[in-house]
């Protein structure tokens, strides 16, 4: 096949514009592997990127799409083998290298994850860099010395994806979960993830004091701004919150109280930038025994490439929850 197709995003003179378009298929340089992808998924930072509402993109024109799954075509990389299994998520796809949103993707081997056994493209693609961001956060918890014994773990934006999958972790590893949330109409479907107590987002307990009574063990905030500031002032003694999002806000209006009083860790997530040996070593929990119960009740929507742009601004409302699974085979 020598073309493909490929959702493109234009930013010039005439303004932003994205949209399927016809590609040649691009050939593998020495060091690089071309991909036949199954498998992406839609994230925030996607749908920023499709609509033109973030400045997340840094050359135009550009595939669309963080992450892709699918086999080798061809390998110029000698660890990888046509045939083999692939998962490629972050690194510069679709910042300034072309992204997933393509039926093939030529990427340096050295963004490339080998399918853990226990997944396969679409059951990456169900995670994406939501559940490797997830996964991320978890581990940044458990590294600085959270467990359970320290009380329930606090997941804010708990529908979206990198909320519901932290839910389902968290709870396979024996956490009791809280699920800060939007959406009441979710409540069940947040319980059945393994959600124990669901808080409306504007439920918080605490006042505006430096320090209010603490209640949380700890938390994974995909939210920022003001409560992510609220969540500071009521986790307990030497609890940790990774900060992964900012859907409310960039702000952070807090004191340094819970940090010299109570020994909190507040820990950043950066999914992009991030060792090759801890990425393989997170999507191998991923695939074992961090692996969400039941995958597919994650996924709340499949779309095609045609459909993106309608799942972006629905995304950007709001109004989708859990993983939006993009098929390209
Ligand atoms: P989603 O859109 O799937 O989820 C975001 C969730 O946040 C929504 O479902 C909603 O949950 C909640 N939310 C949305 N808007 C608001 C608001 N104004 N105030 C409070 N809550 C809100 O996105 P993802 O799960 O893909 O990403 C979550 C966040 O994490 C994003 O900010 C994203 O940019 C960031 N991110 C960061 C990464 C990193 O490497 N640090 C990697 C991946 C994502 P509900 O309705 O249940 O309240």
């Amino acid at each position: 096949m020598s073309t493909q197709r490929a959702f493109r995003i234009h930013h010039d003179a005439q303004g932003h514009r994205a949209g399927v378009e016809t590609l040649a298929v691009p050939a593998p340089a020495d060091g690089e592997v071309l991909i036949r992808v199954g498998y992406s998924g839609v994230n925030y930072k996607d749908a920023l990127a499709g609509t033109g509402k973030g400045k997340v993109i840094k050359r135009f024109p550009i595939t669309g799409g963080i992450d892709a799954a699918g086999v080798v075509e061809t390998s110029l990389d000698a660890r990888f083998q046509p045939g083999d299994a692939v998962i490629a998520t972050g690194w510069g796809l679709a910042f300034d290298h072309d992204g997933g949103y393509a039926q093939f993707l030529c990427v340096p081997g050295d963004w490339l994850v080998p399918m853990p056994a226990g997944l396969d493209p679409r059951a990456a693609m169900l995670l994406g860099t939501a559940g490797f961001t997830a996964a991320l956060a978890v581990q940044r918890l458990l590294v600085n010395g959270q467990t359970p014994e320290m009380g329930p773990i606090l997941v804010t934006g708990a529908s979206g994806g990198v909320g519901s999958i932290a839910i389902a972790i968290l709870a396979r590893l024996g956490f009791e979960v809280a699920a800060v949330s939007g959406k009441a109409e979710l409540q069940d479907w947040l319980t059945t993830l393994g959600a124990t107590r669901i808080l409306g987002r504007d439920a918080l307990p605490g006042g505006d004091r430096p320090l209010e009574q603490a209640v949380w063990g700890g938390a994974i905030d995909n939210v920022g701004g003001a409560m992510l500031a609220q969540i500071t002032r009521t986790v307990v003694p030497y609890g940790n919150i990774a900060a992964v999002g900012l859907a409310g806000g960039t702000a952070l209006n807090t004191t340094v109280m819970p940090f010299i009083l109570r020994g909190v860790g507040l820990l950043g997530c950066d999914s992009v930038h991030i060792a090759q040996s801890l990425r393989n070593e997170l999507w191998q929990h991923l695939a074992s025994d961090w692996r969400p119960a039941d995958l597919d009740a994650i996924r709340s929507d499949s779309t095609g490439l045609d459909g993106l742009p309608a799942v972006f601004e629905r995304m950007l409302a709001g109004q989708t929850h859990g993983r939006v699974l993009v098929e390209l085979g």
